[in-house]
């Protein structure tokens, strides 16, 4: 917290206005209205989630359908398929962003439509960690084959491809603002709309789908699903900040690149070209044992946690997680590779550049470099 955020929260208080709608709703849509730029609309929702599950309410996606999805990622991104009845249909990454390889999602479509005889609903891209996708490929692949695509941006808020938002491309983009996300309001989300009907019907529906009568009228199933006017207060203070936590992040990230620059065995995951500005929201390292006298990042995870320091596995793609066995998957060994190789390092708000530089050095040490 900034200390800017209270004085919403007494905002709210002071007007009564503790119900998931009110002045910090509005003020918190608009100021996220003019930090992604664009004509887009802002629905403030109650969670990340939220707003994948209300995108895909919007699309149309329901039971028996297939959604193509990027395997490599949080199990939020795909649960909301499952939600609506139907079935998510995982793709690998490629090797550069670690997001959603195009060639592979082109591939993978032609296979459902020869198998299923239907065309998948939807593509779910993510850009994981903060890194932008190839936005541009993957957009190419969803015209050619004119399947709408929804941008998870909930890592990725403040990031940027070719100049543009991150969460701002594709029919709809969902960002997050839960407690672990470059800003926070407790729990909160938000759907990136284009158009002021898609945000009207993503409230309708976050908001139990009551129709305009006097009494309690319902010819759609609703969802409740509006951030609360005390949420919105913290998101608000936290606009203020979000500059900073940025500069902060991509500042730790510099370091840790520059620290690993020449270190044999250690891969820092930077951006692959000037396309490309990542929050870095995480700092991700891959460690090749080979090259480490056999340092694994297991080994590494638990040398640095009996020191009380923090480092995690990369997300486990979902195509390998027992709940989604029976989903079909295009695999091609990319995201297993992160995973077994990948290592998160210490990134938030307070991580002072001291401790970047003391945590790059115990993994020199640790991997007999110096
Ligand atoms: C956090 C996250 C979500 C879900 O957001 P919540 O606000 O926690 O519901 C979805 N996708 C990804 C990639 C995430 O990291």
């Amino acid at each position: 917290m900034s200390g800017h955020e209270k004085r919403f929260i007494d905002e709210a208080f002071a007007e009564d206005w503790v119900v998931p709608l009110g002045p910090n709703v509005d003020g918190f849509e608009k100021d996220l209205e003019a930090y992604m730029g664009g004509d887009v609309e802002i629905a403030a929702l109650s969670a990340g989630t939220a707003a994948i599950h209300l995108g895909l309410v919007l699309l149309g996606v329901g039971p028996g359908d297939e959604v193509m999805c990027q395997s490599f990622t949080f199990s939020a991104s795909a649960n909301p398929v499952v939600y609506q009845g139907a079935t998510p249909v995982f793709v690998d990454s490629e090797p550069e962003t670690w997001n959603m390889d195009p060639r592979l999602l082109d591939k993978a479509i032609a296979d459902r439509m020869d198998k299923t005889g239907r065309k998948p609903k939807a593509i779910i891209v993510v850009d994981l960690y903060g890194m932008p996708a190839r936005l541009d490929e993957i957009e190419a692949v969803a015209r050619k084959w004119d399947i709408p695509l929804l941008e998870d941006a909930a890592e990725a808020l403040g990031s940027e491809y070719k100049g543009r938002k991150c969460g701002t491309f594709g029919r709809f983009g969902a960002l997050s603002f839960n407690g672990n996300k470059m800003i926070t309001t407790s729990g909160g989300g938000a759907l990136v709309c284009h158009t002021p009907e898609q945000k009207r019907r993503a409230v309708f529906y976050a908001t139990q789908a009551r129709e305009p009568f006097p009494y309690y009228q319902h010819e759609h199933i609703g969802y409740n699903y509006r951030l609360s006017n005390i949420s919105a207060g913290i998101g608000r203070g936290q606009m203020m900040v979000l500059g900073e936590h940025l500069a902060h992040h991509r500042r730790l990230a510099g370091l840790y690149a520059e620290l690993f620059k020449d270190v044999e065995g250690i891969e820092y995951h930077g951006n692959p070209s000037d396309d490309f500005d990542s929050n870095f929201w995480l700092s991700t390292i891959l460690i090749d044992p080979s090259k480490t006298g056999g340092l694994t990042p297991e080994a590494l995870r638990q040398h640095f946690a009996a020191m009380g320091i923090e480092t995690r596995p990369l997300w486990k793609p979902m195509h390998s997680q027992p709940v989604f066995e029976a989903c079909p998957a295009y695999v091609n060994g990319v995201s297993g590779h992160l995973f077994a190789r990948g290592l998160c390092l210490p990134s938030g708000p307070w991580v002072s550049e001291e401790d970047a530089r003391a945590i790059a050095a115990e993994v020199c040490l640790c991997c007999g470099k110096h």
